[in-house]
């Protein structure tokens, strides 16, 4: 579909806001709780006009000079304030707010680096179940990665080999609280202890479930200590468009004291210009998501996020349940936050296949391809919103685990395979990848059904990344509206 954002005469509102209406009915549904993946649902009657009115406010407001705007600042330090009471931070705790949780962790590592100017060729180590975002951050930033293993069977981070992997040019070691493809937390107090032993930061990533983890240990979960209470961490990030249930555009990096985030500032009088001064990533920030985030929060209040967090527990474990009782499933490990992460023991029941049958069904989980010892998953975020409709997954998951069986699981078609296994990423060009997107029928967009998860599961992670780079670039290109 080809739209026309600058047309001859302006279009008027009501025929604007009807066209992106009407485009929106295409997409994953955002509500209603089927939605496994992208989207944090509370299902709070009311909230997503408030956060559109509290956004519109301060749409235009720039972060870029809190002087200029005041209230952006006071915004900001309430959330900041918030968080560091959640995540266990005392008088010296600072914070930065930014866009979201790649940019905390971007941040997270280059204050790190920055602080150790005597380190020409700084590491960074951290367990192979971290989130991508610190491998982009360590790819921007020009810092080396040193990938710890995880222990089998629990998936958390190893403290044995976390102190191996650590040297005298590793500038920072990170774990997760809790990680986002398992849910499962890393243990922060061992990681955080070797980590000053060493003299070095140590960064928790609590982006996906630092909302979360306070209100399951108040429910009686046995949640370790994993915030900025305990001895040695440094900083830790917590994304409040996840469980905090902000609309998009909003995470926080608090740092133990105000030394520690020292170097994250940026400032330039350099230039003819104004002096530019940040503390995060951009320069002009719209105050929208902010302010949308303030009103989230301060309606919903402690006690709706205990609430909320009850509804969310109660549904991880009625969908745990469902998947326990389908023969050949199984959760790769005991569900211990919001995430439910599931995968087959029977080869003829094809996860890949078994997400198709889902989405067929108005159920769209999150593929995760097999990675080192770790089998093919299905990733299931679970929110508030699940609640209402999770008695109706069992039955679902049945009826699609016993399609799946009866499809049996994906054969590539001879010529795909043989052209899939031929691949290098130096003969994977924009042509071949256009090719192979048109006989896959996936050009259009929309989510990849099981034969691409197939082939791309098979495919080398280099392959894959760059199979997936090339299909991005050819989906994203300037429309070209049709004349009349
Ligand atoms: C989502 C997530 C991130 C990255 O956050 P974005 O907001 O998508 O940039 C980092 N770490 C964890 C554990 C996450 O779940």
């Amino acid at each position: 579909m080809s739209l026309d954002a600058l047309p001859e005469d302006g279009v008027p509102a009501e025929t604007i806001l009807a066209e992106l209406g009407a485009l929106r009915a295409g997409d994953l549904p955002t509500h209603g709780g089927r939605l496994f993946a992208y989207v944090y649902d509370p299902a709070i009657e009311g909230l997503d006009a408030l956060t559109a009115s509290a956004h519109a406010l301060a749409a235009h407001v720039n972060g870029l000079d809190p002087t200029a705007f005041p209230s952006l600042l006071a915004v900001e330090n309430a959330l900041t304030g918030a968080a560091a009471r959640l995540l266990g931070g005392g008088p010296a705790t600072v914070g930065t707010v930014t866009g979201g949780g790649t940019e905390s962790l971007i941040l997270a590592v280059q204050a790190a680096r920055d602080a150790r100017p005597d380190v020409a060729h700084p590491r960074l180590v951290v367990p192979e179940t971290a989130h991508a975002a610190f491998l982009k951050a360590a790819h921007l930033l020009r810092v080396a990665v040193d990938r710890v293993p995880v222990d089998p069977v629990t998936l958390k981070a190893d403290p044995k080999a976390t102190t191996k992997a650590i040297g005298p040019d590793t500038v920072l070691v990170a774990c997760s609280a809790p990680s986002y493809a398992h849910g499962v937390v890393d243990p922060v107090s061992e990681i955080a202890a070797i980590a000053a032993a060493a003299g070095t930061r140590c960064h928790v990533d609590a982006c996906f479930g630092g909302w979360t983890l306070p209100y399951l240990r108040r429910l009686g979960l046995p949640v370790p200590p994993f915030d900025l209470s305990v001895p040695g961490v440094t900083s830790i990030s917590v994304d409040l468009h996840k469980y905090a249930y902000a609309p998009k555009g909003v995470s926080v990096l608090l740092h133990a004291d105000a030394a520690l985030r020292r170097p994250q500032y940026f400032a330039s009088a350099d230039w003819p210009g104004y002096t530019m001064l940040n503390a995060g990533l951009a320069s002009t920030r719209s105050g929208g998501p902010i302010a949308a985030a303030y009103a989230t929060l301060r309606h919903l209040g402690e006690s709706g996020y205990r609430r909320l967090t009850a509804r969310t527990l109660g549904a991880v474990r009625t969908l745990a349940a469902a998947v326990d009782a389908v023969d050949g499933l199984r959760p790769l490990v005991p569900p211990e936050t919001t995430v439910v992460c599931l995968t087959s023991d029977d080869p003829g029941l094809d996860v890949f296949v078994l997400a198709d049958e889902l989405a067929t069904r108005g159920w769209h989980t999150q593929p995760q391809m097999a990675y080192g010892h770790l089998p093919p998953t299905l990733h299931l975020t679970v929110t508030a919103a699940v609640a209402p409709t999770a008695g109706e997954f069992g039955p679902a998951l049945a009826a699609a685990a016993a399609a799946a069986r009866a499809h049996g699981p994906v054969v590539l078609p001879d010529g795909l395979a043989a052209t899939a296994a031929a691949l290098t990423p130096e003969t994977l060009t924009p042509e071949l990848v256009a090719g192979l997107a048109e006989s896959l029928g996936v050009t259009g967009g929309g989510a990849p059904g099981a034969t691409v998860n197939t082939l791309l599961n098979v495919a080398p992670p280099r392959l894959r990344e760059q199979f997936l780079i090339e299909f991005l670039s050819l989906l994203q290109r300037p429309a070209v509206p049709a004349k009349n």
